[in-house]
């Protein structure tokens, strides 16, 4: 059997373990600690525009609490990207509120601007009352059209928590994903641009709200000598463990991502002499994916395999691919949710498929993929 290609692996950069000694040998085990607060630190550094970064469990964690601080409550509703994966919209729920799921444009395959003001009116007609916060995501890394989101979100001053756990180094318009909403979240889960092997953080625009996201990350403990709670908190903090691999990330995030990119760059190559397949680009110079994932598309008039076919040859040439994300809007868990749509997300589902992208990968491991997907093709 040959070696398997995973489709995106942990990478580590090598410094890790130092930072985890360290907190080790200062008796740092603990959440919290000076690898969280340095990790932190970090991140606000490489994100830019002075924002204020709260590190986390879990990205998960991240976007729930992003939506708390947004003010989102029982009852309410959030304008949800449907194409997208589950722990974008569970936390909606973690809330006692309701998604509303948007579809998206075909250029970004991100929250189309023209469904969310669709919904938001609709909403606001037959409700009675706007949605509290609108959830865009950069899916497998490219940036959703913010310009427009955003100019949406203003007009009806509604708050955007940006999902950009996937697109950690991403760029819209020069200027990172992640800072674009009143609040962002990232996740360093394993298969993501970093990994702290499972963590989030928060992105906040002030010292106050990034305070605030701490007070309810440390089950919301009033400043008291004794135990005092006026609010429902959660155990949400990383570990300053978790923050010593992430220091050891940072040394590498920028490597990580361009070998990511140089990796969609040999595909989309590589791909170019098989009809029928598209590598999905930057729709304009404006976006800048960090690429997470290499997604193709099959044109069906012209290729006549199903994106599952290939994913099961691959399979047994022991390279791992994933169909793309299955809208949530077709999920039974939120069959009862409201969609705005035109089935984009619908079609991607069917016709697209995530190829291995891992920095980790070498240019003959992807070559090897490429001359499966085209001997599964020409078949
Ligand atoms: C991974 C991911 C999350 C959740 O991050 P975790 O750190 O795994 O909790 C949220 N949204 C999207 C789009 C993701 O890919």
């Amino acid at each position: 059997m040959k070696q398997r290609i995973y489709l995106s692996l942990a990478h580590m950069g090598g410094r890790e373990q130092d930072f985890i000694k360290e907190a080790f040998d200062t008796n740092w085990v603990v959440p919290l600690g000076p690898n969280v607060d340095a990790f932190e630190k970090e991140l606000s550094a490489f994100l830019g525009q002075d924002r204020h970064v709260v590190a986390l469990s879990a990205g998960t964690a991240a976007i729930h609490l992003g939506l708390l601080l947004s003010g989102v409550e029982k009852g309410d509703e959030v304008i949800c990207q449907s194409f997208t994966f589950a722990a974008s919209a569970n936390p909606v729920t973690y809330l006692g509120a309701t998604p509303v799921f948007v579809d998206s444009e075909s250029e970004t395959w991100n929250m189309s601007p023209e469904f969310l003001e669709i919904a938001i009116k609709d909403r606001i007609e037959k409700n009675g009352k706007k949605p509290k916060a609108i959830l865009p995501v950069h899916l497998y890394g490219m940036p959703a059209k913010m310009d427009e989101i955003i100019s949406i979100a203003r007009k009806y001053e509604i708050p955007i928590m940006e999902d950009a756990a996937e697109a950690i180094g991403s760029e819209y318009n020069g200027r990172k994903c992640g800072t674009y909403g009143e609040f962002g979240a990232l996740s360093f889960n394993g298969n993501k641009m970093i990994t702290t092997s499972g963590g989030g953080a928060l992105v906040c625009r002030t010292e106050e709200e990034a305070h605030r996201a701490m007070f309810f990350a440390t089950q919301a403990r009033e400043p008291r000598p004794y135990y005092y709670h006026e609010y429902i908190g959660y155990n949400y903090r990383m570990s300053n463990i978790c923050a010593g691999i992430g220091r050891g990330q940072m040394l590498v995030l920028d490597r990580h991502i361009a070998r990511r990119r140089e990796i969609h760059k040999l595909y989309t190559v590589l791909l170019g002499n098989i009809p029928g397949v598209k590598v999905m680009q930057n729709p304009s110079f404006v976006f800048d994916s960090n690429f997470w994932l290499t997604c193709i598309t099959l044109d069906r008039q012209v290729c006549k395999v199903t994106p599952d076919e290939i994913r099961k040859h691959l399979e047994q040439e022991n390279i791992e691919s994933r169909l793309l994300w299955r809208p949530m809007h077709m999920q039974p868990v939120f069959k009862d949710c409201l969609f705005y749509g035109d089935g984009t997300s619908e079609q991607l589902f069917q016709d697209g498929l995530c190829l291995p992208s891992g920095s980790v990968l070498s240019d003959n491991d992807i070559a090897r993929v490429v001359e499966e997907i085209g001997k599964i093709i020409s078949r």
